[in-house]
Order: C-alpha cells, then structure tokens, then sequence
C-alpha cells in the first residue's frame, strides 16, 4: 500500500506522514529530505548546480540511508551523518535549484520506488502522487495559509538555533513554492485524485486521525 502526501512547503506534510506511517505501523519516506541531501552534497564537493557531468558522477554513487533514533529519523549521505546539516540555512536556499534537475529528480525517483515498492509505505513530498507513485492507493494534498505555514516554519529553524523573522520566512516559503510548482520536470501539483486537507486550523492529531480514517475506512 502505498500512501502519497503531497503540498508546498511546510504544509504540515511531515509531521502528518511521520504520524500516519506510525498509526498504521507502515514505513515512513521523507522524499524532501532526499533532494536536501544531495544540495547539501553538490556544495559540500564543490560541485556547481550546472555542472552536469561531475552531478551525474556524484549520482551514480550517491548512497542516502534513513534510521530510527530516540531524537528522530536520522539521514546518513555516503555514511556521513547529515540530519541537521540538510536542515541549514543554505542548503534550504539551493534545494529548490537542485530538485529541479532532471539527472537529480531521475536518481532519486528511481530510490523512492524502490524503498516504496519493498513496503507498505507513506510517502511525502512534492510529486508523489502525480509521478513517483501514480497509482497509490491513498493520495492527500495539504495546504494551509501562509501565517500557519511561516509561523511553523519558524518554529522549526527556531528548534535548530536558527534566526529569522515571520516576513523573511513567509518571502522563503512563497519563493520555494514558485520555484517548485513552475518548474519543467514535475513541479509541485495536486494530483487530480488528491484530497485536499487545509491544515491552517487543524492540530496535528486531527489531520492524522482524518488521513488515518480515511485509510481505515476504504480498508487497506
Ligand atoms: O519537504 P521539504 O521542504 O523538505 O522539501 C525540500 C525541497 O525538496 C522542496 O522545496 C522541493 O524543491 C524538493 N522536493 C521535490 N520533490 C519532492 C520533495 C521535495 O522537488 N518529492
């Protein structure tokens, strides 16, 4: 079973799916973590963004590897623990430049529908619905407004000893979200069989419960 949530930028994607995959005892698949990764790699080697010969070397070797901790998941690239690295500032910046490469969205397609099609599994991210997993059983797509989204946000970077302001973390939101719903190789977009959940006023319990309840209810 396969279980695709999709929405812009701190639409509450994770915290629901880290839920839902916990309430149903299913894997759980943080796809944004993985384009963070491989941002943080290309800067990490000095690997620019339009240099497609050596991005491809550094695809073709690239191992991503998630694990459970008493703090979290924890995200390993070529066995270097990246967890709060990926998280950063700059690699926030550049993921949405990264994720829009064809070379990077192929590699990394090819790795979600493998880790997808061992398990059951609840996916999150951006295209999960309309290209990694067309056919999924479940599909939701989750908005909120952008006060909940930024205040969130905040939250977040707040958590990680990182500074910022509502206005400058709303402007990062709208930019990211531009840039991952109008560019060429699967943008950021509602599958046509999504349902909507609008989180704004929702806590996270509830948008559990409604996704699980669905889940439930269709049977699985
Ligand atoms: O979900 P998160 O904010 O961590 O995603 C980081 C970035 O990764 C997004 O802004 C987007 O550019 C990219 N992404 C993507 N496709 C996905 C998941 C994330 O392009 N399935």
């Amino acid at each position: 079973m396969i279980i695709a949530i999709d929405g812009p930028a701190a639409s509450g994607k994770s915290t629901a799916a880290i839920g839902v995959a916990k309430c149903l005892g299913i894997t759980y698949l943080d796809t944004g973590a993985m384009y963070r990764a491989v941002t943080f790699g290309l800067i990490d080697n000095n690997i620019g963004f339009r240099d497609s010969l050596n991005i491809e070397k550094f695809l073709e070797k690239i191992e991503i590897k998630f694990s459970e901790s008493p703090s979290g998941l924890l995200l390993a690239l070529n066995g270097r623990d990246i967890t709060k690295e990926i998280r950063s500032k700059i690699v926030t910046d550049n993921v949405s430049e990264v994720s829009a490469l064809k070379s990077v969205r192929k590699s990394m397609v090819l790795i979600q529908r493998k880790m997808g099609e061992a398990d059951d599994c609840v996916l999150e991210g951006r295209d999960i619905g309309t290209v990694v997993f067309p056919n999924a059983e479940f599909k939701f797509f989750l908005i909120a407004d952008e006060k909940a989204r930024a205040e969130r946000r905040l939250k977040d970077l707040k958590n990680i000893g990182e500074q910022s302001s509502i206005e400058n973390v709303m402007i990062d939101l709208i930019n990211r979200d531009h840039k991952d719903s109008t560019r060429m190789h699967s943008p950021l977009k509602k599958s046509d069989d999504a349902i909507i959940i609008d989180t704004s006023d929702l806590e996270i319990n509830e948008v559990i419960d409604k996704i699980v309840n669905i889940v439930n209810y269709k049977g699985h």
